[in-house]
């Protein structure tokens, strides 16, 4: 991925980047009973989609999201990212969790650099790509910030540029904002728009909010209750990028409808 290059749209009719076919996650409690998380999901995901995969708490998101970033195996199917099976953690990869999980020690920066450190690039790439990234999602003049001087929402976007340095061919997302109020939330999910734009990634967003799956989204995968599969995937066909003011249209207004109707049957 390269920022400096502009990327082009995403092209859905380019190359599958994903495919799972009949996923399913069966846990094994400490009392000896089973709970069936996910049952069988097949589903394909192209370069470049930004999916939502919205439900209800409890239904199985975390689960296959889990999955797909190679966390956590299936009990039965088969994820393939770029034409490989998911074995383990990979470098493909890039995750975000509701919690930004930053290391209060150490600079901004030295926190983005991370990725970088672990796959051994050197000092100077990393530094360099660190500091890119940190531009990406509007942070350029923080670098040499501490964790505990920025605010959550700072914090979330760093937690993102950390995710990206690795160049990650998909970056996953559980809840990130769940835990913003609902001005930075709104400030986040343009922010995500313009950085999914920019970058090109391939992004797949765990989320229980309706208006935020489908601001975001190309396509929405919605989740039925435990044990969950993919009740339906629904195409936003909204053209970006995509004001906040849309909100409160009809069209918008339609797919919201549309996707609660969805989750409450
Ligand atoms: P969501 O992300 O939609 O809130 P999760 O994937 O976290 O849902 O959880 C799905 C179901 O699996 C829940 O009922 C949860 O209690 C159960 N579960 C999650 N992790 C474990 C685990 N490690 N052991 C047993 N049950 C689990």
């Amino acid at each position: 991925m390269d920022i400096e290059t502009s990327a082009p749209p995403p092209a859905f009719d380019s190359e599958p980047l994903i495919d799972m076919t009949r996923v399913a996650k069966t846990y094994a409690a400490l009392d000896g009973s089973t709970v069936r998380a996910v049952d069988s999901v097949t589903a394909t995901i192209k370069r470049g989609e930004f999916i939502s995969i919205l439900g209800p708490s409890g239904c199985g998101k975390s689960t296959l999201m889990m999955m797909i970033a190679g966390l956590l195996a299936p009990s039965e199917g088969e994820i393939t990212m770029a034409g490989s099976r998911v074995r383990g953690p990979n470098e493909n990869v890039g995750v975000v969790f509701q919690d930004p999980i930053l290391f209060p020690w150490r600079s901004v920066k030295q926190n983005v650099e991370l990725p970088g450190e672990i796959s051994g690039l050197s000092r100077g790439r990393r530094g360099e790509r660190a500091m890119e990234m940190l531009k990406l999602v509007n942070l350029s003049g923080f670098e040499n910030k501490f964790p505990s001087e920025l605010s959550g929402g700072m914090q979330q976007r760093v937690a993102i540029a950390r995710a990206l340095s690795g160049a990650p061919a998909v970056l996953l997302m559980d809840e990130p904002f769940g835990a913003l109020d609902a001005m930075t939330r709104e400030q986040m999910n343009l922010e995500m728009q313009r950085i999914s734009l920019q970058s090109g990634v391939t992004i797949i967003f765990v989320t229980h909010s309706i208006s935020e799956a489908a601001f975001l989204s190309d396509r929405v995968f919605v989740m039925s209750g435990r044990p969950s599969t993919v009740r339906e995937i629904v195409t936003i066909d909204i053209p970006r990028p995509r004001e906040i003011g849309l909100m409160n249209s009809d069209r918008f207004g339609a797919y919201v409808s549309r996707l609660r109707k969805l989750l409450d049957s």
